[in-house]
Protein backbone atom coordinates (compact mmCIF):
# COMPACT_ATOMS: atom_id res chain seq x y z
CA UNK A 1 0.00 0.00 0.00
CA UNK A 2 1.67 2.73 -0.95
CA UNK A 3 1.62 5.74 1.98
CA UNK A 4 1.95 9.62 1.87
CA UNK A 5 0.99 9.92 -1.03
CA UNK A 6 -1.20 13.07 -1.18
CA UNK A 7 -3.96 12.85 -3.29
CA UNK A 8 -6.41 15.77 -3.86
CA UNK A 9 -9.62 15.11 -3.63
CA UNK A 10 -11.44 16.51 -6.88
CA UNK A 11 -14.25 18.89 -5.84
CA UNK A 12 -17.74 17.44 -7.34
CA UNK A 13 -18.39 19.04 -10.94
CA UNK A 14 -20.62 21.63 -10.74
CA UNK A 15 -21.54 23.01 -13.92
CA UNK A 16 -22.10 26.57 -13.59
CA UNK A 17 -24.99 28.08 -16.31
CA UNK A 18 -23.61 29.42 -19.49
CA UNK A 19 -25.96 32.39 -18.58
CA UNK A 20 -23.99 32.67 -15.24
CA UNK A 21 -20.72 32.68 -16.75
CA UNK A 22 -21.59 35.17 -19.13
CA UNK A 23 -22.63 37.88 -16.82
CA UNK A 24 -19.36 37.15 -14.62
CA UNK A 25 -17.28 37.91 -17.79
CA UNK A 26 -19.58 40.96 -19.06
CA UNK A 27 -18.82 42.38 -15.05
CA UNK A 28 -15.61 41.68 -15.02
CA UNK A 29 -14.72 43.56 -18.71
CA UNK A 30 -17.05 46.00 -17.35
CA UNK A 31 -14.40 46.85 -14.30
CA UNK A 32 -11.81 46.26 -17.03
CA UNK A 33 -13.25 48.55 -19.45
CA UNK A 34 -14.21 51.81 -16.54
CA UNK A 35 -10.31 51.11 -15.32
CA UNK A 36 -9.43 52.18 -18.90
CA UNK A 37 -11.62 54.73 -19.61
CA UNK A 38 -10.46 56.31 -16.82
CA UNK A 39 -7.00 55.93 -18.11
CA UNK A 40 -7.30 57.81 -20.89
CA UNK A 41 -7.57 54.64 -22.74
CA UNK A 42 -11.48 54.28 -24.06
CA UNK A 43 -13.92 56.76 -25.07
CA UNK A 44 -17.24 56.92 -23.43
CA UNK A 45 -19.10 55.46 -26.22
CA UNK A 46 -17.43 52.10 -26.17
CA UNK A 47 -17.80 52.53 -22.27
CA UNK A 48 -21.40 52.79 -22.97
CA UNK A 49 -21.84 49.62 -24.86
CA UNK A 50 -20.01 47.72 -22.52
CA UNK A 51 -22.58 48.57 -20.36
CA UNK A 52 -25.23 47.66 -22.36
CA UNK A 53 -23.57 44.24 -22.98
CA UNK A 54 -23.74 43.80 -19.23
CA UNK A 55 -27.32 44.96 -18.84
CA UNK A 56 -28.16 42.11 -20.93
CA UNK A 57 -26.22 39.33 -19.74
CA UNK A 58 -28.09 40.56 -16.72
CA UNK A 59 -31.40 40.27 -18.13
CA UNK A 60 -30.83 37.04 -19.46
CA UNK A 61 -29.69 35.21 -16.12
CA UNK A 62 -33.08 37.11 -14.44
CA UNK A 63 -34.97 35.19 -17.54
CA UNK A 64 -33.60 31.90 -17.09
CA UNK A 65 -34.06 31.84 -13.67
CA UNK A 66 -37.78 32.64 -14.03
CA UNK A 67 -37.96 30.03 -16.72
CA UNK A 68 -36.37 27.31 -14.28
CA UNK A 69 -38.41 28.18 -11.45
CA UNK A 70 -41.95 27.79 -13.94
CA UNK A 71 -39.96 24.65 -15.16
CA UNK A 72 -39.82 23.17 -11.29
CA UNK A 73 -43.32 24.07 -10.72
CA UNK A 74 -44.41 22.25 -13.77
CA UNK A 75 -42.52 19.44 -12.24
CA UNK A 76 -44.45 19.71 -8.79
CA UNK A 77 -47.77 19.91 -10.76
CA UNK A 78 -47.08 16.38 -12.44
CA UNK A 79 -45.70 15.22 -9.50
CA UNK A 80 -48.98 15.96 -7.49
CA UNK A 81 -51.24 14.67 -10.46
CA UNK A 82 -49.15 11.78 -10.15
CA UNK A 83 -50.39 11.56 -6.92
CA UNK A 84 -53.65 12.13 -6.64
CA UNK A 85 -54.39 9.83 -9.76
CA UNK A 86 -52.38 6.92 -8.16
CA UNK A 87 -54.48 7.41 -4.83
CA UNK A 88 -57.37 9.34 -4.83
CA UNK A 89 -58.86 10.53 -1.72
CA UNK A 90 -62.60 10.14 -0.67
CA UNK A 91 -64.77 13.14 -0.47
CA UNK A 92 -63.82 15.35 2.06
CA UNK A 93 -60.61 12.97 2.98
CA UNK A 94 -57.52 14.93 4.49
CA UNK A 95 -54.64 14.07 4.27
CA UNK A 96 -51.31 14.62 6.08
CA UNK A 97 -47.76 13.17 5.55
CA UNK A 98 -43.51 14.20 5.11
CA UNK A 99 -43.79 15.93 2.16
CA UNK A 100 -47.58 16.19 1.14
CA UNK A 101 -50.53 17.67 2.13
CA UNK A 102 -53.90 17.29 0.20
CA UNK A 103 -57.77 17.66 1.31
CA UNK A 104 -60.37 16.78 -0.71
CA UNK A 105 -62.80 19.62 0.01
CA UNK A 106 -66.19 19.20 -0.74
CA UNK A 107 -67.21 23.31 -1.36
CA UNK A 108 -67.72 24.07 -4.46
CA UNK A 109 -64.84 25.49 -5.47
CA UNK A 110 -64.81 28.04 -8.28
CA UNK A 111 -61.42 29.33 -9.71
CA UNK A 112 -63.76 33.23 -10.24
CA UNK A 113 -65.66 33.30 -7.73
CA UNK A 114 -63.09 32.19 -4.48
CA UNK A 115 -59.71 33.51 -5.47
CA UNK A 116 -60.36 36.44 -3.99
CA UNK A 117 -61.72 35.12 -1.14
CA UNK A 118 -58.09 33.59 -0.93
CA UNK A 119 -56.49 36.94 -1.76
CA UNK A 120 -58.49 38.87 1.01
CA UNK A 121 -57.38 35.98 3.70
CA UNK A 122 -53.88 36.44 2.54
CA UNK A 123 -53.62 40.11 2.70
CA UNK A 124 -55.21 40.67 5.85
CA UNK A 125 -53.25 38.33 7.52
CA UNK A 126 -49.67 38.52 5.99
CA UNK A 127 -50.30 42.54 4.81
CA UNK A 128 -48.70 41.36 1.29
CA UNK A 129 -50.72 39.95 -2.11
CA UNK A 130 -50.80 36.51 -2.35
CA UNK A 131 -48.50 35.16 -4.88
CA UNK A 132 -49.98 33.72 -7.46
CA UNK A 133 -47.64 31.28 -10.02
CA UNK A 134 -50.48 30.38 -12.28
CA UNK A 135 -53.79 31.44 -12.89
CA UNK A 136 -56.29 29.18 -14.45
CA UNK A 137 -55.30 27.41 -18.11
CA UNK A 138 -51.88 28.66 -18.53
CA UNK A 139 -49.51 27.83 -21.22
CA UNK A 140 -47.27 25.73 -19.30
CA UNK A 141 -50.72 23.38 -18.28
CA UNK A 142 -50.94 23.12 -22.19
CA UNK A 143 -48.23 22.02 -22.98
CA UNK A 144 -48.19 19.55 -19.74
CA UNK A 145 -51.44 18.71 -21.12
CA UNK A 146 -53.20 19.41 -17.89
CA UNK A 147 -56.78 20.78 -17.39
CA UNK A 148 -55.77 23.32 -15.11
CA UNK A 149 -59.01 26.00 -16.38
CA UNK A 150 -60.52 25.56 -12.45
CA UNK A 151 -57.39 25.69 -10.65
CA UNK A 152 -54.93 28.16 -9.04
CA UNK A 153 -51.17 27.70 -8.03
CA UNK A 154 -49.67 29.35 -5.05
CA UNK A 155 -46.24 30.53 -5.16
CA UNK A 156 -45.85 29.44 -1.35
CA UNK A 157 -43.95 26.48 0.44
CA UNK A 158 -46.45 24.87 2.18
CA UNK A 159 -44.47 24.09 5.16
CA UNK A 160 -43.80 28.03 5.49
CA UNK A 161 -45.82 30.09 8.16
CA UNK A 162 -47.51 31.38 5.26
CA UNK A 163 -48.33 28.10 3.31
CA UNK A 164 -49.52 26.39 6.82
CA UNK A 165 -52.17 29.32 7.04
CA UNK A 166 -53.12 29.20 3.69
CA UNK A 167 -53.83 25.47 4.20
CA UNK A 168 -55.54 25.98 7.09
CA UNK A 169 -57.67 28.32 5.99
CA UNK A 170 -58.50 26.35 2.63
CA UNK A 171 -59.31 23.38 4.89
CA UNK A 172 -62.00 25.58 7.02
CA UNK A 173 -63.40 26.68 3.77
CA UNK A 174 -63.86 23.26 2.46
CA UNK A 175 -61.51 24.19 -0.39
CA UNK A 176 -59.69 21.13 -1.97
CA UNK A 177 -55.54 21.85 -2.22
CA UNK A 178 -52.82 19.87 -3.11
CA UNK A 179 -49.24 20.42 -2.17
CA UNK A 180 -46.03 18.26 -2.58
CA UNK A 181 -42.46 18.97 -2.28
CA UNK A 182 -39.11 17.47 -1.98
CA UNK A 183 -38.15 16.43 1.39
CA UNK A 184 -34.60 16.93 1.15
CA UNK A 185 -32.91 19.75 2.33
CA UNK A 186 -31.77 22.72 -0.10
CA UNK A 187 -34.27 21.03 -2.61
CA UNK A 188 -36.89 23.30 -3.73
CA UNK A 189 -38.41 20.69 -6.13
CA UNK A 190 -41.18 22.99 -7.31
CA UNK A 191 -42.97 23.51 -3.82
CA UNK A 192 -46.14 25.61 -4.32
CA UNK A 193 -49.84 25.04 -3.11
CA UNK A 194 -52.13 23.92 -5.98
CA UNK A 195 -55.92 24.90 -5.13
CA UNK A 196 -58.87 23.51 -6.83
CA UNK A 197 -59.04 19.83 -7.68
CA UNK A 198 -56.08 18.12 -8.74
CA UNK A 199 -55.55 18.65 -12.54
CA UNK A 200 -56.71 15.85 -14.89
CA UNK A 201 -54.67 15.21 -18.15
CA UNK A 202 -56.21 15.99 -21.03
CA UNK A 203 -57.05 13.33 -23.22
CA UNK A 204 -53.73 13.30 -25.41
CA UNK A 205 -54.38 14.27 -29.32
CA UNK A 206 -52.85 12.38 -32.06
ZN1 LIG B 1 -51.74 23.72 -10.23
Amino acid sequence: MPSGTSRSIEPPFLPSSPCTSELERQTELAAARQDLYERGALSESEVRAGKRALAAAQKDVEDTRRDMAAADRMMGEARMADVARARPLARGQYEEMAGLVRFAGVAEWSLAVDTPKLQRFFQNAFGRALPISAFGQTALHDRMGFDHRNAVDVALHPDSPEGRALMTFLRTSGIPFIAAWGTVPGQTSGAHIHVGQPSPRFVARR
